[in-house]
């Protein structure tokens, strides 16, 4: 949940910059081709990219849609979201990791794409990743990245210097990366889903799914009918093969700031401790917004971590004043990669385990489970596949 509760300042800008929406419950008795379960980035990208297919698609959320953990995000739209690419293949292989690297190049390109087919004003904006460290002891690491990075077919560049206002010790820039409102994009998506046999109902909360040839989808509003059903409820509602022993969960802490001098233009991730910059355009000028600080999802004392971020983000940046602040919380996965595809129930989907990197993730998950809704192959179905830890 994105906490609103801090302060009259407080709350993510991406809800406090975007009107409510209003579509009605679930009316019983519909069947559709699928129904999607969440109103977040991963449910509404699978049924736009369903719909666009030319299936009948019905999107159930429990209270608002993008009001949870995607309107907690820092919407950075990136290749990587800090390093990864040395470790994965380490871990995995080179194989895996250049699908991998494939996949994440894919989810930037299909938010492009949709940005620019539906025409969606939503600040999308091309500009560079940089992942630094501001100790020596980091250098080494930043440098294998680079290695790593290079060798899976990135456009990376590997620099002693960035354009951050205070000493970095050397940088790791990925091009042609990008940020957006995520809200404002997910919006637009949802208003083109509704409407010609297909739908976005809210305030309609699933309470389980009937398997069967044909599914039904049992909420607190009566039952709809369905032959696919995808679960995009963040953590799965329902969970047939017990996929949250998998998820562990985290919290991360986010402020949106002015500053009173003009912060550089790109998105900065420090690798580790981690924090993140971007700015945003407002009304009242450029708007920073860093993240950091990480605990437990759930918390007595939210304050010390909101503290501690603002104490790091005065020692870096001349700040004019704290506009606004809030804390959302995502899962990773036992061996860090989402958890996307079909269950133990045959057409029924999840998508989960985004790891703090939902932008592309999410993305990814509506691109792999439309393409196998469709019938076709997706290269990250054994890769993703959300019953790996069963075996
Ligand atoms: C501080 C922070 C910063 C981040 N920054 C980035 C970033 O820069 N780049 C990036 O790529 N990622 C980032 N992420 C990660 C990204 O925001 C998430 O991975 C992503 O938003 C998760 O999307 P989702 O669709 O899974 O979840 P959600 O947005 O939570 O959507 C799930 C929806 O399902 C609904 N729901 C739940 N149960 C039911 C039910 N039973 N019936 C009906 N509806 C139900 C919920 O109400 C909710 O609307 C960040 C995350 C955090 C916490």
């Amino acid at each position: 949940m994105a906490d609103q509760d801090l302060n009259e300042n407080s709350g993510s800008y991406w809800l406090k910059t975007c009107p409510e929406t209003n579509f009605q419950p679930l009316k019983p008795g519909l069947k559709v081709d699928t129904v999607i379960i969440g109103g977040g980035i991963a449910g509404i990208t699978a049924a736009t990219l369903l719909k666009d297919m030319g299936y009948d698609v019905a999107v159930l959320e429990a209270d608002r849609i993008v009001k949870e953990v995607t309107v907690g995000t820092t919407a950075k739209i990136s290749v990587a979201p800090n390093m990864i690419y040395h470790d994965l293949i380490e871990k995995f292989g080179k194989n895996v990791a250049l699908k991998i690297a494939k996949a994440n190049k894919n989810a930037l390109k299909q938010i492009e794409e949709l940005v620019s087919t539906k025409n969606i004003d939503c600040e999308f904006h091309k500009t560079p990743l940089y992942i630094y460290t501001e100790s020596s002891a980091g250098m080494k690491k930043i440098e294998e990245e680079y290695i790593a990075a290079k060798d899976l077919g990135f456009d990376v560049e590997l620099n002693d210097h960035n354009p951050l206002p205070f000493k970095t010790m050397c940088s790791l820039k990925y091009t042609n990366q990008a940020q957006f409102h995520p809200r404002k994009y997910l919006l637009a998506l949802a208003m083109e889903i509704d409407g010609n046999g297909s739908h976005v109902f809210e305030k309609t909360h699933a309470i389980t799914v009937h398997d069967g040839d044909v599914k039904e989808v049992v909420t607190d509003k009566g039952s709809i009918m369905a032959s696919n059903v995808v679960i995009a409820t963040h953590t799965p509602f329902y969970d047939p093969d017990h996929l949250k022993d998998h998820l562990n969960q985290g919290r991360s802490y986010v402020m949106g700031l002015y500053t009173k001098k003009e912060f550089p233009d790109g998105m900065f991730v420090e690798f580790n401790p981690v924090h993140t910059y971007r700015t945003t355009p407002t009304s009242e000028g450029q708007l920073v917004i860093v993240a950091g600080e990480h605990s437990e999802m759930y918390v007595e004392n939210s304050h010390i971590y909101y503290d501690r971020l603002e104490t790091y983000a005065r020692n870096h940046l001349d700040v004019e004043s704290v506009k606004y602040r809030w804390s959302s919380h995502d899962s990773v996965t036992d061996d860090g990669l989402p958890m996307i595809g079909m269950t133990s129930k045959n057409s029924i989907y999840v998508a989960t385990g985004f790891g703090f990197w939902g932008m592309n993730n999410g993305t990814t998950a509506g691109m792999v489970i439309s393409d196998l809704i469709h019938g076709n192959e997706s290269y990250l179905k054994d890769i993703f596949d959300p019953l790996r830890f069963n075996y």
